[in-house]
């Protein structure tokens, strides 16, 4: 049987060769094309990372530079308290040397009894007694030496406090029972007459408060005679 229409249906077309060849060509350049990509983004991924490396390098740098200046800064707030420190101290001296005041045991006159006691009788006639001027011991001073026990700085006032200090077998100890005190009377070579009370003057040197001592002690001798 003639089937017209099959036969019409799978004649060969003019075309069928040119569509092959466009398939090829279509094929060769997508593939073309996808590889041409794929180098692209090969290359560009292979920059990134040169990029990532150097952006971790400038990052690590970075923080460096940032401990280092932190430090710096520190540094130099350090260096600006210890100056402002240094000038606030003035000539402050961690020793300073304070008349100490000792009694010495006079001897035993022969107006008292063995309890250096005075007996006599009262104007109504009653027996009484008091303590012989024997008893008190003559005063002597002698340098005590104080030590810089705190200080401070409050209203832009440098503050240190003093306490004596005894010297033992196992070193050196404040002593708990003194109340450390602030220098505010340093001697600057003034008559020894003209200070105040002996408690409030300080000594830089040990020398000058032995002569100021040596003066206090004259002065009590002068008292008893
Ligand atoms: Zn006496």
């Amino acid at each position: 049987m003639y089937d017209w229409e099959d036969e019409q249906f799978y004649e060969p077309s003019p075309y069928d060769g040119h569509i092959e060849t466009l398939i090829q060509a279509i094929r060769a350049d997508v593939k073309e094309g996808i590889i041409s990509e794929m180098n692209r983004l090969k290359k560009e991924n292979a920059e990134l990372q040169d990029v990532k490396r150097d952006f971790e390098a400038i990052k690590r740098e970075y923080e460096q530079k940032k401990i280092e200046l932190e430090y710096a800064k520190h540094n130099v707030k350090n260096e600006v308290r210890r100056e402002r420190l240094v000038e606030l101290m003035g000539d402050f001296t961690h020793e300073l040397y304070k008349a100490s005041s000792k009694r010495n045991v006079r001897p035993k006159c022969d107006k008292c009894d063995e309890r250096r006691m005075i007996h006599y009788t009262s104007p109504l006639g009653n027996p009484k007694q008091e303590d012989c001027d024997c008893k008190n011991g003559i005063a002597y001073y002698e340098p005590r030496s104080y030590l810089c026990s705190s200080y401070e700085v409050r209203n832009s006032e440098f503050i240190a406090w003093y306490k004596a200090y005894e010297i033992d077998a196992d070193g050196m100890e404040f002593e708990f029972i003194t109340s450390s005190s602030t220098a505010k009377i340093i001697y600057a070579g003034e008559d020894f007459e003209k200070l105040e009370d002996y408690h409030y003057i300080h000594f830089k040197s040990k020398e000058d408060c032995q002569r100021y001592c040596d003066w206090l002690t004259a002065k009590e001798a002068e008292k008893v005679k």
